[in-house]
């Protein structure tokens, strides 16, 4: 399975999941569509699959279109998004199993962002692999994504799945922020050298012009803030006493930053 990015729009990416043995591509969260279209006929590939991640138009806008010109692709998105996102035919739940190029992909459930949030974890296949997590606006490079219909418990709760992987997973996640989202992690845990490290490699990627996705679970977890919720530093930054509130203050003033 070769993972390739698509940018488009102002900041999203679209992921084409290729089998070249079989000639077949799966899409996650096509937020436009002649862009995927495009690869799949330089790839030769057949669509069929689209993996969303939620029901905001930035991550199904392409689904219509790529049905009308793969009728036999398959929609999948999580059960609690019935009704949101264009041609869905699976409602996945916590648990629940896919399938793509001989990898099963496990969905975790990650209300936060949105109330039904999915996303989509393919563990290694082999020793020295990586598995991969396409988690869509829940975890970012660096950041999480904005509460819009979940609370801050649920949040964590969601973070906390995510952050149990192994450290050489793989994080696609669907925008590129993590340079702003870095800047925003040293102004309340400027003292953390991995973070400074990151900020620096980050900021010389961005400038030649570098995508910084996929990031990984292990750099997530000593430097992305909202992860850290348990460090007392952090806690002490936006004098807070435990885990939750620690991590709605944080994602309340990186609201306002
Ligand atoms: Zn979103
Ligand atoms: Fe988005």
């Amino acid at each position: 399975m070769q993972v390739n990015r698509i940018p488009v729009l102002s900041d999203n990416y679209i992921f084409l999941l290729h089998d070249p043995q079989q000639h077949t591509a799966a899409v996650v969260d096509p937020a436009v569509a002649p862009p995927v279209l495009q690869l799949l006929e330089e790839l030769g590939a057949k669509l069929v699959s689209i993996f969303n991640t939620h029901h905001h138009s930035d991550h199904v806008g392409g689904n219509r279109q790529l049905r009308q010109r793969f009728p036999e692709v398959c929609i999948y998105g999580g059960a609690e998004d019935r009704g949101r996102i264009p041609g869905q035919q699976v409602f996945l739940l916590e648990g629940d199993l896919v399938e793509f190029a001989g990898r099963v992909g496990e969905v975790f459930f990650v209300p936060g962002h949105t109330r039904g949030h999915i996303a989509y974890y393919f563990p290694p296949v082999g020793e020295g692999e990586a598995g991969e997590l396409f988690c869509g606006d829940t975890l970012f490079a660096g950041g999480c994504g904005r509460l819009f219909e979940g609370s801050p418990a649920q949040m964590v709760d969601s973070l906390s799945k995510l952050r149990a992987l192994p450290d050489a997973t793989r994080v696609w996640c669907a925008h590129e922020y993590t340079l702003k989202n870095l800047q925003f992690a040293l102004s309340v845990d400027g003292e953390n050298p991995d973070l400074q490290t990151r900020y620096h490699q980050v900021q010389e990627a961005r400038s030649r012009g570098e995508a910084t996705v996929p990031s990984q679970v292990g750099i997530e977890k000593l430097t992305n803030p909202f992860l850290r919720w348990e460090q007392p530093s952090l806690q002490a930054a936006v004098k807070a006493k435990e885990p939750v509130q620690t991590f709605a203050r944080l994602r309340g003033r990186k609201d306002q930053f």
